[in-house]
């Protein structure tokens, strides 16, 4: 039976304005490096699922049954800057199928050729960025954290080029709730599109907010989505490293992962990304991008408002409120991790004292609450007489809890992708060896779980290893 995929596709139906047909360029030698197939049952995908077929189908090299492929148009603000027409410059919309639990979900390939919205893009990736994508958005669904999932890998057996040279390229397939953004709304919003802007508003609404009654509802509905979602990012030490409003999600999943990392040491001005000099989108900045994004999405539903001054007033005391929301998702999130589970403003001072601590110490963010339950985080200090002297308060707050340990293991990821490793699998896939990502895979895809033999992928980075710099480069 031929590889079937059963797509449903709603947003191929929304008006000409939304998206461009186009088909994805075909590849000298597809070949399939990494394929989901826990997720591919999920989606309700069967029949033949060789290698060849595969590599063909997430190619783009062959077209599968039912899929209609577009690139979608949107808008954003990059770095705060806005562009008034982005869109997917290197990726294409297949389709959509409704999973086996029921959810409409997005199927997309990226790097898959030049589409009318590639600027002066080439609308390839090469394979870096594709297998860091796969590890880290898998990843940030074994800690529970929503995100858009990796399907499929592919090698093009074509170069790329890039700063650095040429590259071996690449293209994932990723599949996510939507790849409805911020910047999707601003697009007809600053054209003042009422209609298309209208016709996006009621498909957004049916597709993910079902129980929404009007503008304002959905503003704070997505902002409390997104507050919960980088919350959950703080609490992991992740870093997105492009927090444009082309880059979030109305759904409130993480997406587009570029230049993005985790934390080893903490520190909370930690940024990675070559082209943040200003560290708009550093570690603890992105609270503070969540709530800028936010008041450009209201702004581009004011339009959809009645009466302008009422919508703005409205949706300005929304925007003001959500970094009370952020900060109530924090303390919840950050509360566990030290075993609280329902930590009161004072609980919040020793979570603060120890952060100031572990930014002073050094300490490896990861590794230190983690071992918070299992022993040994004065170790991670550089002095550990600083953990000493936190620990005595935090032990006689934390006899008080029904089950510390237990809050702690659910909080505290034992091994994230770290960024030495991320580059260390992918030099080795560049030379031919998959063997390392398919172990670092693996291992971060039960990212709770203390498994024998990856204690190397627990470990920081040796002063050697560490790598303080990424790159969109895709
Ligand atoms: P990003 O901030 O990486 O999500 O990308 C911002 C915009 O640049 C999007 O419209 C992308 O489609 C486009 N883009 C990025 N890389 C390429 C590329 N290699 N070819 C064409 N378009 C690209
Ligand atoms: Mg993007």
């Amino acid at each position: 039976m031929p590889l079937a995929i059963p797509f449903d596709n709603s947003y191929a139906r929304l008006p000409g304005p939304f998206h461009t047909r186009q088909r994805a360029a075909p590849v000298r030698a597809p070949r399939l490096i990494a394929w989901n197939a826990g997720l591919a049952e999920a989606l309700g995908i069967t029949g033949d699922d060789d290698a060849q077929t595969l590599a063909r189908v997430f190619s783009g090299n062959d077209l599968p049954e039912g899929a209609a492929p577009l690139a979608q148009v949107y808008a954003g603000h990059q770095f705060g800057g806005f562009s008034p027409q982005l869109g997917d410059g290197r990726a294409l919309l297949l389709g959509e199928v409704v999973d086996r639990a029921g959810h409409r979900r997005d199927i997309q390939l990226k790097g898959s050729g030049p589409t009318p919205y590639s600027r002066m893009g080439d609308g390839r990736a090469w394979l870096g960025p594709v297998l860091r994508e796969y590890l880290v958005s898998e990843a940030m669904h074994a800690m529970g954290i929503p995100t858009t999932r990796a399907l499929a890998a592919v090698a093009t057996g074509e170069q790329v080029w890039r700063e650095a040279g040429a590259l071996p390229g690449a293209v994932l397939t990723r599949v996510a709730s939507s790849h409805i953004r911020v910047g999707t709304f601003q697009y007809f919003a600053a054209r003042r599109d009422l209609a298309n802007l209208r016709a996006l508003y009621d498909y957004t609404v049916a597709r993910h907010y079902p129980h929404v009654e009007n503008p304002a509802h959905l503003l704070s509905e997505v902002i409390g989505r997104q507050a919960r979602l980088v919350a959950q990012w703080l609490s992991v030490g992740f870093i997105h490293g492009v927090m444009n409003t082309d880059n979030t999600a109305i759904s409130g999943e993480t997406i587009d992962y570029g230049p993005c990392a985790f934390m080893d040491s903490y520190h909370p001005q930690t940024v990675y990304s070559s082209i943040d000099a200003q560290g708009r989108y550093a570690y603890d900045n992105q609270a503070n991008a969540i709530v800028w994004n936010m008041a450009q999405f209201a702004s581009a539903l004011v339009p959809l408002m009645p009466e302008a001054d009422a919508a703005v007033a409205e949706f300005t005391a929304l925007v003001h409120a959500m970094p009370d929301r952020i900060e109530a998702e924090w303390r919840t999130a950050f509360g566990a991790k030290i075993g609280i589970a329902d930590p009161t403003p004072e609980d919040l001072v020793l979570v603060g004292d120890l952060l100031a601590r572990m930014a002073e110490g050094r300490a490896d963010f990861t590794n230190t609450f983690r071992a918070l339950a299992t022993g040994g985080a004065r170790d991670q200090f550089r002095d550990p007489l600083a953990f000493d002297s936190w620990e005595a308060g935090w032990r006689a707050r934390i006899a008080r809890e029904a089950d510390p340990l237990a809050v702690m293991r659910a909080a505290n990821p034992v091994v994230i992708p770290r960024n030495h490793r991320v580059e260390q699998v992918i030099a080795a896939a560049v030379s031919g060896d998959l063997a390392p990502f398919e172990r670092l895979l693996a291992v971060v895809s039960r990212p709770f779980e203390d498994l024998p033999d990856a204690a190397d992928l627990r470990r920081p980075p040796l002063p050697s290893e560490a790598v303080s710099r990424t790159f969109c480069g895709t």
